[in-house]
């Protein structure tokens, strides 16, 4: 496992700290369990980060368990999906993956002895009467008129049902515990229920699958995990979780903790309305690099670093909150602006001819890749007689206070000469062709000799050598802050989230990389996108600005 920085301290860490302080437990196993029926999202990785850190910090163990008790809608292409992200993100689980399918058997048994003890019937209500008799928050539930059969005939549906005998949805294995019970996930809940699937990891062994409340205490103890981790909305099910524990014949009983879900603003990360914008094709895919799971986020070029600062700025709570992006982001934003590398490129094209040099004009210039970090490593970048600025660098009028480059005006073009711009080349219809400049040569790494003032500093490309590039500028994916508060979220998605510019890069970049992101000076952090580039299509996905622009929007 890599190395984390340091975690700050939490309930969960205080819980462990007084458990083998009172010899509760010697080692300390935790595990993160993924429904296979998805990717990984940012949720995911707080729930990861803080499973797993926790085993390393404790010199315990973290197991990854597919929890893959609906085989409906799980499939393989989502556990290796899940394994992949989580080493990506710089995790190893201890010994084998491990699946909830594993225990199939053995969790038969524990239902079979519940049986046994008269604490588990089979149901015939349908699925519609079996919600109905179960009553509301304000109204009690009522008995099946199935909860008193024999526990002799219970055992005979029950095998009925794992034999296939029995049709989908006409019986169904209930715990009997207490239909009046103020807690409603205690009215007699659903522990197995029939399905004629075949399964990814036992095929057609199966046509009977345990509820997830069944299986997952059971899985934990049969692991020895010690303490398990889970978002608040299973508060309630940890009454079930530890019901189902006291009542069979098994050594270990693990604790569940809850603590809060991450929710980030201007997006969703439930799997269920990913999967919508996924299979509705309103995205690229699992892995576009607008929305947070982790294949999107490391297509966008967000390293595995920013995501665990991410997880440990935080924190782990109870409190339901709902966290800004810029948190997210300035992580990212911070380890890039120390860290990557910088080049020059051009996102809105402007041609400019520098009229004082000849057409065949070529110069090599030596540029560090760091600013004033020579050592760090440099590239050729060749200056020509045709160049190429961004076209937001450039107005005709000249201004006060506009530090970039205007008729009559003059800039430093960044790590060459001061230029100044003569003249504008039009087209019969008025439109901009390119502007005539001059240089000059008197100024490369130092200021004009007769004391001119130079304010500004543009990026600008070689027009003879610079590569065309694609950039891929992305925004939030949606208009509302949180959009499934929202009577209809896909009404909040904003139309502009991705908007594809034709540019040019300098020709350093010809073989760039997907996972290593650069700065293009004065635009952003950029890394090559890992669908589209190639050496021959450079396409590079903007993963976060210089600066912070939430600010204005949420203002
Ligand atoms: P979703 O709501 O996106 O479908 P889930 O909870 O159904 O998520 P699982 O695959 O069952 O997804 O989750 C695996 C683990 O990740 C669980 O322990 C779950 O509590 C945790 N988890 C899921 N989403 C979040 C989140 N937003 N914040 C923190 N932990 C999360
Ligand atoms: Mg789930």
């Amino acid at each position: 496992m890599s190395k984390i920085s340091s975690y700050p301290t939490n309930f969960i860490r205080q819980i462990i700290n007084k458990d083998l302080a009172e010899g509760v437990h010697k080692i300390v196993r935790t595990r993160f369990p993924p429904e296979p029926n998805g990717y990984l999202h940012i949720g995911h990785a707080k729930s990861i980060c803080l499973n797993f850190s926790i085993a390393q910090e404790y010199k315990g163990k973290c197991h990854l368990r597919f929890d893959d008790t609906n085989p409906t809608k799980e499939n393989t292409e989502f556990i290796e999906s899940i394994k992949r992200d989580i080493t990506w993100l710089g995790f190893q689980w201890d010994g084998k993956v491990r699946y909830s399918s594993d225990y199939f058997e053995k969790q038969y048994q524990y239902a079979i002895e519940l049986i046994q003890k008269n604490l588990a019937y089979v149901d015939e209500l349908s699925s519609h009467l079996i919600r109905e008799y179960r009553g509301t928050l304000t109204a009690p539930g009522k008995n099946s008129p199935y909860r008193n059969r024999s526990i002799r005939d219970n055992l005979k549906l029950f095998s009925q049902m794992r034999n296939g005998e029995i049709s989908e949805g006409d019986a169904c294995l209930r715990a009997k515990i207490n239909m009046t019970s103020p807690f409603i996930i205690l009215r007699d809940p659903v522990l197995y229920r029939i399905k004629f699937e075949e399964h990814h990891q036992t095929g057609k062994k199966w046509c009977i699958y345990p509820m997830y409340d069944f299986a997952h205490c059971i899985s934990d103890a049969l692991e020895g995990i010690t303490h398990s981790l889970c978002t608040l909305e299973f508060q309630d099910n940890r009454r079930l979780y530890n019901w189902i524990l006291n009542n069979i014949n098994i050594s270990a009983h693990p604790q569940q903790y809850e603590f809060s879900r991450l929710n980030l603003q201007y997006t969703i990360i439930s799997k269920r309305h990913l999967n919508r914008l996924v299979t509705e094709n309103i995205v690229e895919g699992w892995d576009d690099p607008r929305i947070l799971t982790i294949a999107g986020m490391r297509r966008r070029g967000y390293t595995a670093t920013s995501i665990r600062e991410f997880c440990r700025r935080i924190g782990v709570t109870k409190k339901e909150n709902i966290i800004n992006m810029e948190t997210l982001e300035s992580c990212i934003r911070e380890e890039l602006n120390a860290h990557a590398p910088r080049v020059m490129a051009i996102i809105n094209p402007i041609k400019v001819l520098i009229k004082n040099l000849p057409s065949n004009y070529e110069e090599i210039l030596n540029i560090p890749y760091y600013p004033k970090k020579n050592e760090l490593g440099t590239r050729s970048v060749p200056f020509t007689q045709e160049i190429y600025i961004d076209s937001a660098d450039f107005q005709e009028e000249e201004q006060k206070d506009y530090k970039r480059l205007s008729l009559g005006g003059e800039v430093r073009l960044r790590y060459a000469y001061v230029m100044k711009a003569e003249s504008v080349e039009r087209d019969a219809q008025g439109n901009i062709i390119f502007l005539c400049c001059s240089c000059d040569m008197s100024t490369m790494k130092k200021n004009p000799s007769d004391g001119r003032k130079i304010k500004g500093v543009i990026h600008w490309v070689s027009a003879k050598y610079a590569l065309v590039a694609e950039f891929r500028l992305y925004e939030r994916l949606f208009n509302s802050s949180n959009p499934l508060t929202t009577d209809n979220f896909i009404k909040e998605l904003n139309p502009n989230s991705l908007v594809i510019k034709h540019g040019f890069i300098e020709p350093s970049m010809h073989n760039a990389k997907p996972s290593l992101p650069y700065q293009f000076e004065r635009e952003g952090y950029f890394c090559a996108d890992n669908v589209h580039s190639s050496s021959t299509n450079l396409v590079f996905n903007r993963i976060v600005g210089l600066r912070n622009t939430w600010v204005k929007i949420n203002a």
